[in-house]
């Protein structure tokens, strides 16, 4: 069965060639010792940004590639099929969505290039160690003072902490306000004072990604920080873009959901065992061939998804769909490939055995699948 994806292209074939050749040349080999070291190099952003993928779908006018998100979808999915969970570019890609969406001209013009360049690292702080689901919760202020902000507070698990030098800080500006009270704060944080990275943490997957608790004591913003220019308005610039970053996690989940797939069907081509490979056993055969229709299954809602977003008719639901589904089929395609693999399937060098401990978060972050069912049961 051959299936080719409705929004590919001859073009988009070219692009995929070029994204695989830096993934394998630039990430590939570096794989473990980003792991050891729980952060990839900076000088990959810089690479990164020279060959176009770190804002793919940006518009060339502010520095992107000026592709869509069959565009940026490649470079998620190229990063998928090496099994590559440290390169932070989702995150990066969401903070620059929330600018080119929700910023103001300004914004856009001082920030976009120089994150598609790699210049700067983006990451989003949303999370604190007392309120992730529910957001309302955060403590995180952003009170005026002079001309300016002053930031105070703690994030906790904050994709590309360690590297980021540009922070979408999730803070109330009217604390006494509730929901109506959140802003979106840009913040340089490089070498700002008050500014503190906590330790990378250390988590049971995803190592080579910095993982990191942030600290905010009186960090100085300019005037122009609030994203969009006007207070108060961050719960609805959230869910706004919300469903970019679901449906990339999606993206994500049906290239590991592939990988998965296909390292097992090649593992058990090779391994013998009672006189036959196990692939010639009923229930691998059977085993697989369920996993090859989920995964059909999942390529095909996820295209679905892919062509909603390129022609900008993406809604909430379907992309809290694609997050929930994805990534619960994920986890359980993983665990029952890796039960393929016997015993090897448990030792660190065999990728199935990363993929399974890579896996186990994206049910959890992006909005844990919960509240995606909150979020579909609510249009019922
Ligand atoms: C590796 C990693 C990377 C992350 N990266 C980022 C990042 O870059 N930026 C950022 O801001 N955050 C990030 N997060 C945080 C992540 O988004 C939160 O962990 C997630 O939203 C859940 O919040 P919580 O951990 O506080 O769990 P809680 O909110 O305490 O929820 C715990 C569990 O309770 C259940 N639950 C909660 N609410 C409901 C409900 N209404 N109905 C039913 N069940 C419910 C769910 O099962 C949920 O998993 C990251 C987390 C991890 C682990």
């Amino acid at each position: 069965m051959h299936y080719v994806s409705p929004w590919m292209t001859p073009e988009l074939d070219t692009f995929r060639s070029a994204v695989r050749r830096f993934v394998e040349g630039e990430i590939v080999p570096h794989q473990e010792r980003w792991r050891k070291q729980q952060h990839v190099d900076r000088d990959l952003w810089r690479k990164g940004g020279e060959i176009g993928i770190l804002l793919a779908d940006i518009p060339d006018e502010y520095g992107g590639s000026g592709g869509s998100f069959a565009h940026q979808s490649i470079v998620f999915e190229e990063l998928g099929y090496a099994g590559d969970m440290a390169f932070g570019i989702h995150v990066h890609a969401i903070v620059a969505h929330y600018l080119l969406n929700q910023g103001t001209e300004e914004q856009k013009r001082k920030y976009l290039p120089r994150l598609a360049s790699g210049e700067m690292v983006a990451d989003i702080a949303m999370t604190e160690p007392g309120a992730g689901s529910d957001l309302k919760g955060i403590r995180t202020t952003a009170r005026r003072d002079g001309d300016g902000y002053l930031i105070n507070g703690s994030k906790t698990f904050i994709s590309n902490g360690y590297l980021a030098d540009l922070i979408l800080v999730v803070a109330k500006t009217s604390p006494e306000e509730g929901a109506r009270g959140v802003s979106l704060m840009l913040v340089e944080v490089r070498d700002a004072p008050g500014f503190r990275v906590g330790r990378i943490l250390e988590k049971m997957g995803q190592k080579g990604q910095d993982t990191c608790e942030l600290f905010f004591d009186d960090v100085r913003c300019g005037p122009n920080s609030v994203l969009g220019g006007v207070e108060g308005k961050g719960f609805v610039q959230l869910m706004t873009e919300l469903p970019y970053e679901r449906t990339i996690l999606g993206v994500a989940g049906v290239a590991a959901i592939e990988r998965a797939l296909q390292l097992t069907i090649d593992y058990t081509r090779e391994r013998k065992a009672f006189g036959q490979a196990l692939i010639e056993m009923q229930n691998t055969r059977f085993v697989l061939a369920e996993i090859k229709t989920e995964a059909t299954v999942a390529r095909t809602f996820i295209d679905r998804c892919i062509v909603d977003m390129i022609e900008g008719r993406m809604d909430t639901v379907l992309a809290s769909m694609a997050k929930y589904w994805i990534s619960d089929l994920q986890c359980t395609v993983v665990d029952r490939c890796l039960q393929l693999f016997g015993g090897y399937g448990y030792m660190l060098e065999y990728p199935i055995a990363q993929m399974y401990l890579d896996a186990r978060v994206q049910r959890i972050y992006g909005g844990a699948n919960e509240i995606m069912k909150e979020i579909i049961a609510r249009e019922l």
